[in-house]
């Protein structure tokens, strides 16, 4: 009987065992892979996410990883000053472009959004460089600052910001950036002063209105699939607008008795963006009156109501060149980027710059297509 009762146990102790060995030969592959240092590309997890599970921290990606996974070699060196930590980096393009689409356009953009951001990213830093660099720090090509040249998120920004979507989303941008690997905008064979923003408001502007040169390819241009929600009100009480152009155009005679007159939009471009504004005795220019009153944009309307004004605007940031939303939305009706970027920048091509210059595409962009990036931990 005792033997009987025995071999009863006998699958438990067979299913423990098992259990204990599958568990140790995973723990020394493990050890042996941590012993040897073996570098190797996982996908990316296809496991749903739980709520409130921690997010997992994975080190930044070495240059080497991304250049040698998407088997890249061209290099170019640049300098970027880190405007948060005050130091200078030494970076390579493709590196600095991840960043720097990760930190313009959010990773939940369509993929061919992000592809057509790459490569005016790519294009505008090229352009930087030619033309002097960063305008606030002589030793840099670019900054970090995007009131200066374009935002960029280090690995530890985008982990803070995307928390348990960082692998997923360095991914997606890693795989648009290298998709399009050197790919720039040209313009009679010259790099393109590519200029970008998040909403135009459904119509670009020509960039003369915006800035001082009239460039060819920086035409205003419709963006018909925009978001339409990117709408904004700015409503001020009648003292607080008064007080306002007060402290900034005392010149204009602006009081609580005459401001309802005094304000008027004077002149607009034929894209709706206000081109001069009157206030009272002054004329300020639509990205004036933007500045003065905290506006999203230049195109905007003026409504009073019973105890002050509403500004109505319509889009985000400057409006000239490519729109980031407008990319979107042209990405989900289904252009790819080079649609998307042959819309936005009028007249131009698109050509790959290297070591010998600017050439046409002849070999297929690097792409791997097998297994996402996703960086190594
Ligand atoms: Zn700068």
């Amino acid at each position: 009987m005792k033997r009987k009762k025995k071999q009863k146990q006998n699958p438990v102790i067979v299913i423990t065992l098992c259990a204990v060995l599958l568990a140790l030969s995973v723990l020394l592959l493990l050890l042996m892979r941590a012993v040897l240092g073996g570098r190797e590309i996982k996908p990316a997890s296809c496991k749903p996410k739980e709520e409130g599970e921690i997010a997992v921290m994975t080190p930044a990606p070495t240059l080497l990883d991304l250049y040698a996974y998407f088997d890249w070699t061209e290099t170019t060196a640049i300098k970027v000053y880190d405007h948060r930590a005050d130091k200078l980096i030494d970076m390579d393009l493709e590196e600095y472009i991840v960043g720097v689409v990760s930190a313009e356009m959010p990773a939940y953009y369509d993929f061919e959004a992000l592809k057509a951001q790459a490569v005016a990213s790519r294009t505008y830093t090229l352009y930087s460089m030619a033309h002097g660099g960063c305008h606030t720090n002589p030793d840099a090509d670019v900054c970090t600052n995007s009131k200066c040249c374009q935002a960029f998120s280090t690995h530890e920004r985008m982990q803070n910001a995307w928390k348990n979507d960082y692998a997923n989303n360095y991914n997606r941008v890693a795989q648009a950036v290298m998709g399009t690997a050197g790919e720039v905008l040209v313009y009679d064979g010259k790099l393109c002063d590519a200029l970008y923003h998040a909403c135009s408001g459904g119509q670009t502007e020509d960039s003369e209105h915006v800035y001082a040169n009239a460039l060819p390819y920086l035409r205003g241009v419709t963006s018909p699939y925009e978001d339409p929600m990117r709408t904004e009100d700015v409503a001020l009480k009648t003292d607080a607008l008064v007080e306002l152009i007060a402290a900034k155009y005392p010149e204009s005679g602006i009081s609580e008795s005459n401001v309802r007159d005094g304000i008027a939009i004077e002149k607009a471009y034929a894209s709706g963006r206000v081109e001069t504004l009157r206030l009272g005795k002054t004329t300020v220019t639509g990205k004036q009156a933007r500045n003065l009153f905290g506006l999203r944009s230049t195109m905007f309307t003026v409504e009073w109501t019973g105890d002050g004004i509403v500004f109505h605007t319509k889009g985000y940031g400057h409006g000239v060149g490519l729109s980031q939303n407008g990319a979107n939305g042209m990405a989900k009706h289904g252009s790819d980027y080079q649609e998307i970027l042959l819309h936005y920048y009028t007249g131009v091509s698109i050509g790959v710059f290297g070591a010998d210059g600017i050439t046409e595409r002849t070999a297929p962009a690097p792409q791997n297509t097998n297994a996402p990036f996703v960086p190594e931990s």
